[in-house]
């Protein structure tokens, strides 16, 4: 049983590597911003209250993703680990989830930290199109499908770009970053589960390849 925490800004490759770790792993993807669209697409009272929010580029409230999360994990497919993408957030988040860990008696996570620069993070926000139906992200000049109009994962033909990645939506989901999210990095240095850094500069392959020898690298806990 793994639990694995991408830690990184909009745009610094989580979603990309988390689709590869899954195959490769066993593990289950959690990515909450997925989730969240999800609930926008079922037009849901959920879905509504959350869509302004998400497209201006701000965070949704702890309360909504403690409790997103609280039901996925105990579904069957988490029950040899799971990835988490785009969770926790917050620092409230992180000690929502450290409850919750202690009360289920799972192992600690393993955290992983992208580190990426902010022009590069602009040049894949603003280049990033997704698979409608399974999620998984590509881009115009860096990762085409390897079957033009067909997604590696899953075979849908239909993608979309999504509202946040708008030069202003993405200048404040930096700074939610900056503001809220960093943060954790200190959270999980006080905790104990210090982050294991990866070069999210690396090529898409090659950040694949640092995340494989760290996991390999961390004991089963
Ligand atoms: P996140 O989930 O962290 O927001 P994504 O995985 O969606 O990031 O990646 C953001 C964009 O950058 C996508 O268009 C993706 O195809 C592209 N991308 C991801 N990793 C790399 C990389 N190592 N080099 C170049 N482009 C990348
Ligand atoms: P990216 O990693 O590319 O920024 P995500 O798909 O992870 O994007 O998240 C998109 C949006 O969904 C966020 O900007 C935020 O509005 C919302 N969201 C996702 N996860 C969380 C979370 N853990 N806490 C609060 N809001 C979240
Ligand atoms: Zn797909």
């Amino acid at each position: 049983m793994k639990i694995v925490i991408l830690l990184g800004p909009p745009g610094s490759g989580k979603g990309t590597q988390a689709k590869r770790l899954q195959q490769t792993f066993g593990l289950a993807h959690l990515a909450t911003g997925d989730m969240l669209r999800a609930e926008i697409a079922s037009g849901n009272a959920l879905g509504r209250r959350v869509k302004s929010i998400m497209d201006a580029g701000e965070l949704v409230p702890d309360h909504i993703l403690v409790a997103l999360i609280r039901s996925r994990i105990a579904r069957p497919e988490c029950r040899h680990g799971f990835i988490l993408d785009g969770f926790p957030r917050t620092v409230p988040q992180a000690e929502a989830f450290d409850r919750l860990i202690a009360e289920e008696q799972l192992p600690r996570p393993i955290v992983i930290e992208f580190t990426v620069f902010e022009p590069e993070l602009v040049n894949r926000l603003s280049g990033r199109f997704t698979c409608q139906t399974c999620g998984a992200s590509y881009h115009d000049h860096f990762h085409r499908p390897r079957v033009e109009g067909m997604c590696d994962f899953c075979g849908g033909h239909e993608f979309v770009r999504r509202a946040d990645d708008q030069p202003e939506a993405i200048r404040t989901r930096f700074r939610a970053y900056r503001e809220q999210t960093a943060p954790l990095l200190d959270y999980y240095k006080r905790t104990g589960d210090i982050p294991l850094e990866v070069d999210g500069m690396a090529d898409i392959d090659g950040v694949t390849r640092q995340i494989e020898a760290v996991l390999g690298g961390v004991a089963q806990r």
